[in-house]
């Protein structure tokens, strides 16, 4: 049940046709990654009142952070990312309980984190924890809400098997990876609010717009392409599922 607060905070979205707050109260979404592209996620899914968010990220802030990762201040410098985004969070809606894991994502510690999730929002900046995020939700049946950005590019998909391919059905291991990639702060921000999007449409029952497929953006020319991603017959992830 709402409370009359939550009533007068989503007083506004629920005149959407299909809103239904409660579905929202009662989802459990992981962002894994907490930089520009989970800064945008996880804020506007804060605010739109998904009922508890899963944050996982193990690194501190950075000053080079503050361009683009708009969930830290100055007066986060040199502290947790989780604990940090936590009381960002907290401040802006209270009523969001927030479950921290101070880590990075590994093969070690994948599966205890992804526990109890529905669907896991990608904003990571590497490709190796994001193939354990994808080989963890194809196993699991959970949702795979991919992003990623360079410079004025970006991408966002949405992945869920055996209804779509996956992230490996796309990209494989061993793709280049460059060590410091150029980005400012819209690139992720647009991602990752198309992310949040997408999150909420599954969460109330829609279909997500980037169900198998994936959106590329490129903020320099402002174009918005969406391509259809075909599930790989070989797949080492997906085939099976
Ligand atoms: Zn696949």
């Amino acid at each position: 049940m709402l409370s009359d607060k939550e009533k007068e905070r989503y007083s506004r979205q629920v005149l959407i046709p299909g809103w239904n707050q409660e579905k929202l109260k009662q989802a459990n979404v992981l962002v894994v990654g907490l930089g520009g592209l989970g800064s945008a996620s996880a804020l506007y899914l804060a605010a739109a009142g998904i009922g508890r968010l899963h944050l996982c990220d193990g690194d501190r802030v950075e000053l080079s952070d503050l361009n683009r990762q708009m969930l830290y201040s100055e007066s986060s410098l040199g502290l947790l990312k989780v604990e940090e985004a936590s009381r960002r969070i907290g401040a802006l809606n209270p009523s969001v309980a927030i479950v921290r894991h101070n880590a990075y994502l590994d093969s070690r510690n994948a599966a205890e984190i992804i526990a109890g999730c529905q669907v896991i929002v990608d904003g990571l900046d590497s490709l190796e924890p994001r193939f354990i995020l994808n080989q963890e939700s194809v196993l699991r049946g959970i949702p795979y809400v991919y992003g990623a950005v360079q410079g004025w590019q970006g991408y966002a998909g949405f992945f869920h098997p055996p209804q779509t391919a996956c992230l490996a059905c796309l990209l494989r291991p061993g793709a280049f990876k460059p060590d410091r990639v150029p980005v400012w702060g819209v690139t992720p921000g647009a991602i990752g609010l198309i992310q949040a999007g997408e999150v909420v449409k599954w969460t109330l029952g829609q279909n997500p717009s980037l169900q198998g497929r994936l959106l590329i953006y490129d903020g320099a020319s402002l174009s918005f392409e969406i391509i259809s991603v075909e599930k790989d017959p070989a797949c080492p992830v997906c085939s099976r599922a």
